[in-house]
């Protein structure tokens, strides 16, 4: 029998493969055939030595990856920024809402208005004012509605604006009378940003983050 079955044996035992013989046939052979057992000897050598040897230095770049981390996830910054711009405008819109609440209120329930005015005129600016003040509190409330208060509400306002500055001009009203109006201008502002807003997320492609702001 010619040596190569016996050294592919070999080689099979030191892969840990079936040998395709006996044991003993192998270890019969080694025993009696000097060139395959040299052959044996130095196959085991350059197994172990393969086996042994130090695996190739690698860099650790562990502090590299984790400084190229960006600090946190792409969207989250401009995400958390919006929440609270958003809650900022919901909580200016109830301080005005309420405010103007306030002054709409006695108006309505005592039919006493500013400047003599009669008594059904006062209640029907009261009725007026206190309507503006929910519709405030409204989009405090549902940031959604703001498109739809802004129409009463910007016209309102920016009707007001200029008969006011005339009224003043003429005298036909106090001071104190024409600085209340601002609550109505202050809020019909707020609307028209929260209205903004809201029209400006629903045109933007969605972004990492985006539900979040929602
Ligand atoms: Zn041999």
């Amino acid at each position: 029998m010619p040596c190569s079955p016996y050294r592919e044996a070999v080689s099979a035992r030191l892969d840990g493969e079936p040998l395709g013989m006996p044991a003993r046939a192998l270890e019969d052979h080694l025993g009696v055939c000097s060139a395959c057992a040299a052959w044996a000897d130095r196959a085991a050598l350059v197994t172990r030595r393969a086996r042994l040897a130090a695996a190739p230095p690698v860099p650790d770049l562990t502090a590299d990856v984790l400084a190229a981390l960006p600090r946190e996830l792409p969207g989250a910054a401009p995400a958390a920024r919006a929440r609270l711009v958003g809650t900022a405008l919901r909580f200016a819109l109830l301080v005005v809402g309420v405010a103007q609440a306030g002054i709409a209120w006695p108006v309505l329930v005592t039919g006493v208005g500013a400047m003599s005015a009669p008594a059904h005129m006062a209640h029907e600016t009261g009725a007026w004012n206190l309507a503006v003040a929910a519709a405030l509190l409204a989009v405090a409330a549902r940031p959604g509605l703001a498109a739809g208060a802004l129409t009463a509400l910007g016209s309102l306002a920016v009707l007001l604006v200029p008969v006011t500055l005339a009224d003043l001009g003429a005298g036909h009203v106090h001071l104190d009378r024409a600085v209340a109006h601002l609550l109505l201008v202050a809020g019909a502002l707020l609307v028209a940003v929260v209205a903004w807003r809201g029209s400006r997320r629903r045109l933007s492609p969605a972004v990492p983050g985006r539900r979040l702001a929602a």
